[in-house]
């Protein structure tokens, strides 16, 4: 618990408040008497030109480059400053977002020339695992798998990478890096160095602070938190890596729709209440789960005993809501989904609703075969472990 994260420092509130305070004020347009306390949701592609601004250009007057927007591919649009503003705020960089989680990541990753070496996690994110082998099945990078987790064997690949992609904890086998140290390998060998912080969020952990160069959120998940949109954001403090990041989402068209930037502002307001609910709830029924005859291994860093405890205490503010546990295969594990009755069986992970998944139906041949992720939502925690413990028992 020793990350403080950086007091606000933009935005139109007071500086220097609590991130709990953050998330519900960053991001809001000017008071003025009569106008709205949010920032409106704009549904528009296309803007008035600055006519004015375009025949001064031929006088050749200063300031006769127009500054306002035009379109909205190109140029960002309000919904999306605000969500921006307010995630940069809260991170203490510059955020930019993205139509998905895997747009922001393909941003990151097409920033590499050609040849590049990938250091990727064993475990993590499926989608960025196939993202950047079809690159290297085309002869565009090179790829080094490491374990987060290894903290020698990491800091080894981070020596030789160009790009070090980080994931902590690690989705879905919940592994914890030692950030501080593998942010530190990357960035003294030259690497760009990336964590995805989605399972963590930017009240929980700081990755720029850490040391990484830049911090990669699916914002479908947590930020969004209701299961109801796809968002991604990739937030740094290097001013040319925002500018390349922003034109590669002009040019690829990876925008968020104004109705996605707008719902996920609305999620972020609630994130540490949501947060604070799922916590508690995962670490009461990580503990259950671990306890249950028919459960092999819980994987929480909220557990004393979980391999990334310590390290989670040291780096972040707290354990997060997902947890993965393991059944004795797969068959169990497919029974205890379809006997669920409050818990969802769903993909997915973050929202107000607890879901679960047998994550070895994704790509990834070190996932046990019994292996559930379980992302714990709002509901009340009796509730869950009666739905649990009873489809525990279904799946015999
Ligand atoms: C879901 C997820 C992604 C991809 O995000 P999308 O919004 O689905 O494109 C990336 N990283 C992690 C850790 C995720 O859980």
């Amino acid at each position: 618990m020793t990350t403080t994260p950086k007091p606000a420092q933009s935005g139109n509130g007071p500086v220097g408040l609590d991130p709990r305070t953050t998330v519900v004020h960053a991001g809001r347009p000017d008071r003025v008497a009569g106008e709205p306390l949010n920032a409106p949701l704009v549904l528009a592609s296309t803007f008035h030109a600055d006519t004015a601004a375009g025949l001064a250009a031929h006088d050749g007057s200063p300031g006769a480059v127009s500054a306002s927007r035009i379109y909205s591919r190109n140029d960002s649009t309000p919904g999306w400053e605000a969500l921006e503003d307010a995630i940069g705020e809260l991170e203490g960089g510059e955020a930019v977002a993205f139509g998905s989680g895997m747009a922001a990541v393909a941003a990151v990753v097409d920033t590499l020339p050609v040849g590049s070496l990938v250091a990727l996690p064993s475990d993590c994110y499926h989608g960025v695992g196939e993202l950047v082998g079809d690159a290297a099945a085309v002869g565009r990078f090179r790829i080094e798998r490491y374990d987060v987790a290894d903290t020698a064997a990491a800091i080894d690949a981070a020596g030789r990478a160009d790009l070090l992609w980080l994931e902590s904890p690690t989705n879905p086998m919940m592994d914890v890096a030692d950030l501080p140290a593998l942010c530190a390998a990357g960035r003294t060998a030259g690497a760009l160095v990336a964590v995805d912080n989605t399972f963590a969020t930017p009240l929980l952990q700081q990755p720029l602070a850490l040391g990484a160069t830049v911090s990669v959120h699916s914002a479908t998940k947590f930020i969004g938190g209701h299961a109801d949109l796809l968002l991604g954001l990739v937030v740094t403090a290097d001013a040319a890596l925002t500018a390349a990041l922003r034109r590669r989402r002009a040019l690829a068209g990876a925008v968020p729709g104004a109705l996605e930037a707008f719902l996920a502002l609305r999620g972020l307001r609630t994130l540490a209440l949501r947060l604070d609910a799922g916590q508690a709830g995962a670490h009461i029924l990580a503990q259950r789960l671990r306890d249950h005859p028919a459960v092999r291994r819980v994987r929480y860093p909220g557990l004393s005993d979980d391999p990334g405890h310590r390290r989670t205490v040291a780096q972040a503010n707290g354990f997060g809501a997902v947890l993965a546990f393991e059944v004795a295969d797969a068959r169990t594990a497919d029974r205890l989904c379809a006997a669920v009755r409050v818990v969802s069986a769903a993909t997915s992970l973050g929202g107000v609703e607890s879901t679960i998944e047998r994550r070895s139906k994704m790509p990834g041949a070190h996932i046990p075969a019994g292996l559930l992720r379980l992302s714990v939502g709002c509901e009340a925690v009796e509730d869950l472990w009666a739905d649990l413990s009873r489809a525990l028992a279904a799946a015999g």
